[in-house]
């Protein structure tokens, strides 16, 4: 499978590690749209949280308590968004998994 985030996971294309783990990886996102934007994506190819199954629910809380000490580590005491576009309509450019936080100024809502 030719997967942009699992060959970032795998280490296949180089980035900045900004938290790792067995299950999770994070890295910049290369287009920041915050001062802070990082993503996180699971080490398991899912597609997006609509191919999630039940027995990955520990999984996607991980995901989301990597979300929150990424934020710590960067500072982000102030507050920041955790998002995930699903599909088409949702924004969803790359189908595999992954989070965004994005922090480091104040977010507008709703999102466009
Ligand atoms: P989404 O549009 O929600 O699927 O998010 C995909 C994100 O991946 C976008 O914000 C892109 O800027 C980002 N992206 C695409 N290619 C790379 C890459 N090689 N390294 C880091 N981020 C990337
Ligand atoms: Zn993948």
């Amino acid at each position: 499978m030719d997967c942009l985030f699992c060959k970032i996971a795998e280490g296949k294309i180089p980035t900045q590690a900004v938290y790792e783990d067995e299950r999770v990886y994070a890295f910049p996102d290369i287009h920041p749209q915050a001062p802070v934007h990082v993503l996180i994506v699971p080490r398991e190819h899912i597609a997006s949280i609509e191919k999630a199954e039940k027995h990955h629910a520990e999984l996607l809380g991980h995901m989301l308590r990597a979300a929150a000490e990424i934020a710590r580590q960067k500072g982000l005491g102030k507050g920041y968004r955790v998002v995930t576009n699903v599909g088409p309509d949702g924004g969803q450019t790359v189908d595999h998994l992954h989070f965004h936080v994005l922090g480091g100024r104040a977010m507008t809502w709703p999102p466009g």
